[in-house]
């Protein structure tokens, strides 16, 4: 093995210290920061995310305010207590566990949220100051991928990122926060040609595909550091990336676990953003 282990949880765990940290000066002021769950229906792997999430809370200091409605809730129902929530000072920042059930429209929850406590940083309203460079709520895992770069000591400036995968949670807002961070950046997806060409010039590899394994080793580039963001079930249903570890760990530089990697880092950011929002909302000084 060469490749140097990115330990996710680590890094996690010391960013929620910080935060628990923040909370205590915020309360100190009167500040108890909220954070509100909707969780519709009964999806397992949601479940895991929400009970994880309030654990999180709980470590940190943050309320959490939890709301577990059945499937067949309605999309009016969602959007009232959606409305409810973003009126109460209590709530800074608010979260709806995705997939919502069919019935319902996505984008239409996610509009409803107030901006400030759009704790996901879903909200065109943030999205849009991503892009153009304002302050605003950024989405977890992709913040989370930068905050893993950073303190691992990893040059991003003026390095080749490649980021597979496209989509508006990941592969998106990652590229234009490395962009941010003056990274050169290349996004390939599904009608990419020669993948593989690309990635092989890439200093640094985001992957962001959900397809177990498919970044392979004879895909980098010597010492290419590679953060794997996929969370899939192998054919021994056992947790693994969109990246082949056992390939990749002998030519990277760096690479992340999975589990233990970007994973962590999602909650931990999230976290980030509670406490960011409450500061924000409150117009406290931390
Ligand atoms: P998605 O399905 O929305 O997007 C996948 C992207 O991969 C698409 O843009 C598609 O163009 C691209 N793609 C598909 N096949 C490809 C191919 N053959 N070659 C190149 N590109 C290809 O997925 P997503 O929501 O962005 O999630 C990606 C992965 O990250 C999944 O495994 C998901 O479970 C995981 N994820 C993890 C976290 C976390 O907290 N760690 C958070 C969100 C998503």
């Amino acid at each position: 093995m060469k490749a140097q282990m990115i330990d996710g949880k680590l890094i996690a765990q010391g960013i929620k210290g910080e935060l628990k940290n923040k909370v205590e000066v915020l309360k100190r002021q009167g500040i108890t920061p909220g954070l509100a769950v909707i969780l519709v229906g009964e999806n397992a792997a949601s479940q895991v995310y929400v009970s994880n999430k309030k654990k999180a809370c709980e470590y940190v200091g943050i309320k959490s305010f939890s709301y577990e409605l059945p499937a067949e809730t309605s999309e009016k129902e969602v959007l009232d207590l959606v409305e409810t929530l973003n009126q109460d000072a209590n709530v800074h920042g608010i979260l709806v566990q995705l997939p919502i059930p069919k019935h319902m429209d996505e984008q239409k929850v996610i509009l409803k949220i107030d901006p400030a406590k759009d704790v996901d940083g879903f909200h065109p309203q943030n999205v849009g100051a991503l892009s153009i460079g304002l302050k605003g709520l950024v989405s977890c895992t992709p913040a989370g991928v930068i905050e893993l770069l950073k303190r691992s000591h990893i040059e991003i400036q003026g390095s080749h990122c490649v980021v597979v995968g496209r989509s508006n949670i990941v592969g998106k807002p990652v590229s234009l926060l490395l962009l941010r961070e003056h990274a050169t950046v290349t996004i390939c997806h599904s009608r990419t040609k020669d993948l593989e060409g690309v990635l092989k010039q890439a200093d640094i590899v985001i992957a962001a595909v959900g397809i177990p394994k498919f970044i392979k080793g004879s895909m980098l580039k010597s010492n290419a550091v590679v953060i794997d963001v996929g969370i899939n079930r192998d054919e021994n249903g056992k947790l693994c990336g969109d990246v082949d570890f056992e390939s990749c760990v002998n030519i990277a530089s760096h690479i992340t676990p999975v589990p233990g990697g970007v994973g962590p880092m999602t909650i931990a950011m999230l976290m980030h953003n509670c406490v960011l929002a409450a500061t924000t909302q409150e117009g406290a000084t931390n």
